[in-house]
């Protein structure tokens, strides 16, 4: 096999980390360089794919990673290790997966953990080191508590599993870029990884979330692949004020919340919108209770549209809570399955016309697990292309009137102050 090595920049985004191995014009592999010369992060695992390559990567419609993190785990606690199983087990029951799909989608497996040098790339490294170190009380005690703000528990294999939740996104990263080089559409990623990331700020963990698994994901982006400018979306009912914070002042970093106003953590108001050169790239638009499927759509039309396409990204990295369902315990939206349907058929659409289609959704919040798993399947519908299932799960009698008046009073202020 003759492996040819890439000259640097075949395309404009290309970086200094990535190389394919060309033998005319048919791909044969993919190595990821790094400093420590690993290679690809992960493996495929697809009734259809034996020896993975990038070529069959990019056949798919779908790329998913799994890390449930069974052993961070707290009795009766809603961030519950049955999280993702529920999911796993939905989209099999529902033949979502590559079992069923074919090459169509496609699970990575064996993927590598993130490093200290990914985490710190949003983290500080005292807090890194400190968690590290704080394992030994966790194996002592089972399960500690790690600040006294935010309900946040670890266990003997929290620091662990968070590393391997990461790492499964970045994965993600290096299989949808990969796939963009060769054809203009890539498939979309979705990391089904719990602890959540999107309440971690800088300086530690915070709301059920160790690290930012998507703002890593943004840092390597940029580092590993030379992406400049990253657009990330957060759809969870609640402020994802990690990222916020880690991004606040970064210009080429868009962060664009909508939430329910007055919920956790009770930042993300209008009027932060990010400072010095990063004035303007931070977005937060707070909903009242009661918002439901018809608000979004707005949204999506009249804020999150026009943002990106102003914002010109070269990747869309997506924080998918699943906790502004109208049947979530731990908030008062009124979103449907179908809302999420809409949410990931809307943004795939718009990753497809902006960035050559790169996009990666990261797992959030969704506490409600028949309401988490019925959304998550029918994302993966959208992400497919298949037709919505969700009127079989949703149940139009249980919803009431959405507050449109002042719906509609939040979005004009939203797009008045970002100028849309
Ligand atoms: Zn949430």
């Amino acid at each position: 096999m003759h492996l040819l090595k890439f000259p640097r920049s075949p395309s404009s985004f290309a970086s200094s980390g990535n190389a394919f191995f060309l033998v005319g014009h048919h791909v044969l592999d993919i190595r990821v360089f790094r400093k420590n010369q690993r290679c690809f992060r992960a493996s495929i695992s697809c009734s259809a794919v034996r020896n993975g390559s990038i070529e069959q990567l990019s056949d798919a419609r779908l790329i998913y990673s799994v890390a449930p993190s069974m052993g961070h785990n707290q009795e009766s606690h809603p961030e519950s290790h049955f999280r993702v199983p529920a999911i796993v087990n939905a989209l099999e029951e529902m033949q979502l997966t590559s079992k069923f799909r074919g090459p169509e989608v496609i699970e990575l497996q064996h993927f590598e953990p993130a490093s200290v040098d990914d985490i710190a790339s949003v983290h500080a490294r005292a807090y890194v080191s400190g968690l590290e170190k704080v394992m030994d009380q966790a194996v002592e005690k089972g399960l500690i508590f790690l600040d006294g703000s935010g309900p946040t528990y670890a266990t003997a294999t929290t620091f662990q599993e968070s590393i391997v939740a990461a790492g499964a996104g970045l994965a993600l990263v290096d299989s949808v870029v990969a796939c963009s080089k060769i054809k203009g559409d890539a498939p979309t990623g979705f990391a089904l990884i719990r602890p959540p990331g999107h309440h971690a700020v800088p300086q530690g963990p915070m709301g059920f979330c160790i690290f930012g698994n998507v703002a890593i994901a943004a840092r390597y982006s940029q580092r590993v692949h030379g992406l400049k400018r990253v657009f990330i979306i957060d759809f969870d009912v609640h402020h994802g004020n990690g990222t916020n914070d880690a991004f606040y002042d970064d210009p080429d970093v868009f962060f664009l919340s909508f939430h329910q106003d007055g919920s956790y953590p009770g930042t993300g108001k209008f009027d932060e919108v990010g400072s010095g050169d990063g004035e303007g790239t931070t977005l937060n638009l707070p909903l009242p209770g009661g918002s439901g499927d018809t608000a979004i759509r707005t949204v999506f039309d009249e804020v999150i549209v026009p943002c990106a396409q102003r914002f010109k990204p070269d990747i869309i990295l997506v924080s998918a809570g699943y906790d502004g369902h109208v049947l979530d315990p731990l908030a008062n939206l009124q979103y449907t399955t179908g809302t999420y349907y809409m949410l990931a058929s809307s943004i795939k659409q718009l990753a497809k016309d902006l960035c050559g289609g790169r996009c990666v959704f990261f797992l959030e919040g969704g506490y409600n697990l028949k309401s988490l798993s019925y959304s998550v399947a029918d994302t993966f519908r959208a992400l497919l292309g298949d037709r919505s299932l969700a009127s079989e799960f949703d149940n139009p009698n249980i919803l009431y009137e959405e507050p449109s008046t002042k719906v509609k009073q939040a979005i004009q202020k939203i797009k008045h102050i970002h100028s849309l």
